[in-house]
């Protein structure tokens, strides 16, 4: 029988994977409209609230009105304009590295990044809930996908041991994006050392986040300077758009010549890049400190409160505190449930994460109030009990 496209639509569907889209009709903030009810967002990664906020609006519509609405071209041809290259100036100067190359998205850089230094014969060391657009770069580059178990640098040395050949690369998530969890990186630099290897950390969800002035996971762990390559992105707590490599100066140019997501694809717009600039000066401010303060409050007031009330959260400290369920028809029915008492949370479901891990993923901002939290747990609490997940 052939696989008809219809087929294929019923097969989702009757595994309780059919994923649609949600349609958010007012600005990004703490709460926003869906569906015309004003809800309480709790899975945005807008964590510092900094996607509305009037310096980015300002810097945006500045920049547009000064340098036009697109880049017309790509990097290396007419599209590097005088943004580009500030803001790579300013990331390098954030990041304490020596260089650093913009990319499109988070997702255009890893698999750009990865492709870009590792090829057949090469072994790429991933940790098993690594982001999909890391396992996509690895695929793309032909070099020997080699994953470990989450976390477990014991296991990944005996796996270096075992499978190094060739140039090796190391990768992590900084923060799982959905567990929440932090990576080892001490114990990564360490490998990376002992076995000649190359290391790379997507700090998708701990730039503008953690450590104490938001330079990312390496800066909490105080281990910056060690890691090759450390991605990040504009799009999540900077609330603006893109990605960015903070390299050597060496790794930068390998990476414009090699990385065919940097070489193939127009160049990030003025308007983008403004907003990104001035997120990355605005969360090294006073400013910056404070939102980050509030955001940590609140993570903590979030997740003793949940698992106060019962509920399966895996150990972490982050603003990323999901539930986990089990069930990927339960965790869509919680959702559903949440949104109709105004809480908007998405479930997740594989192949976002293994099977039989489905969850509810909650994200903190900085932007939400006590009472919005408090509300929150109160309502998933009774909506837990009901669903007998509590
Ligand atoms: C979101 C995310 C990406 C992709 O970044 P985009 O800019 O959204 O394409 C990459 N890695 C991780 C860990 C992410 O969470």
């Amino acid at each position: 029988m052939t696989r008809t496209i219809q087929n294929e639509l019923e097969d989702i569907r009757s595994r309780g994977l059919l994923r649609s889209t949600r349609l958010i009709s007012g600005r990004q903030s703490a709460h926003v409209l869906c569906n015309d009810h004003d809800v309480l967002l709790l899975c945005s990664n807008n964590y510092l609230g900094l996607a509305d906020h009037p310096a980015l609006v300002a810097a945006s519509i500045a920049a547009a009105q000064h340098y036009g609405t697109s880049s017309g071209a790509s990097r290396l041809v007419s599209g590097t304009m005088a943004l580009h290259e500030q803001l790579e100036h300013a990331v390098a100067s954030f990041k304490k590295s020596e260089a650093a190359l913009l990319f499109n998205s988070g997702y255009a850089a890893n698999t750009g990044i990865i492709q870009a230094l590792v090829g057949r014969g090469d072994v790429v060391f991933s940790d098993r809930l690594n982001h999909a657009s890391i396992v996509d770069g690895i695929l793309l580059s032909g070099a020997r996908l080699v994953r470990y178990p989450h976390n477990d640098y014991r296991q990944l040395a005996v796996l270096m041991e075992k499978h190094a050949k060739g140039r090796s690369l190391i990768v992590s998530d900084g923060v799982f994006s959905m567990d929440g969890d932090i990576a080892p990186l001490a114990e990564l630099v360490r490998l990376k050392h002992t076995h000649g290897a190359l290391l790379m950390v997507d700090d998708a969800h701990g730039c503008g986040v953690l450590g104490k002035q938001g330079r990312g996971s390496a800066e909490l762990l105080g281990v910056g300077s060690d890691i090759d390559i450390q991605m990040g992105t504009f799009g999540k707590a900077l609330g603006s758009f893109g990605a960015y490599a903070a390299v050597s100066a060496e790794l930068r140019e390998l990476l414009i010549n090699r990385a065919r997501s940097f070489i193939f694809s127009t160049s990030l717009p003025p308007s983008v890049l403004a907003a990104s600039l001035a997120a990355v000066e605005l969360v090294q401010t006073p400013e910056g400190d404070l939102l980050r303060e509030q955001l940590s409050a609140n993570t903590s007031f979030f997740r003793n409160s949940l698992a106060e009330a019962g509920f399966n959260i895996p150990p972490g400290s982050t603003q990323i505190v999901p539930i986990v369920i089990g069930s990927a028809v339960t965790t869509m029915q919680f959702s559903e449930a949440l949104l109709a008492e105004g809480l908007f949370a998405q479930g997740i479901r594989p192949p976002t994460v293994p099977a039989g891990t489905s969850r509810l993923r909650f994200t903190v901002m900085a932007t939400h109030t006590h009472t919005d939290l408090a509300g929150a747990v109160e309502r998933i609490s009774h909506v837990g009990r009901t669903l007998g997940v509590a």
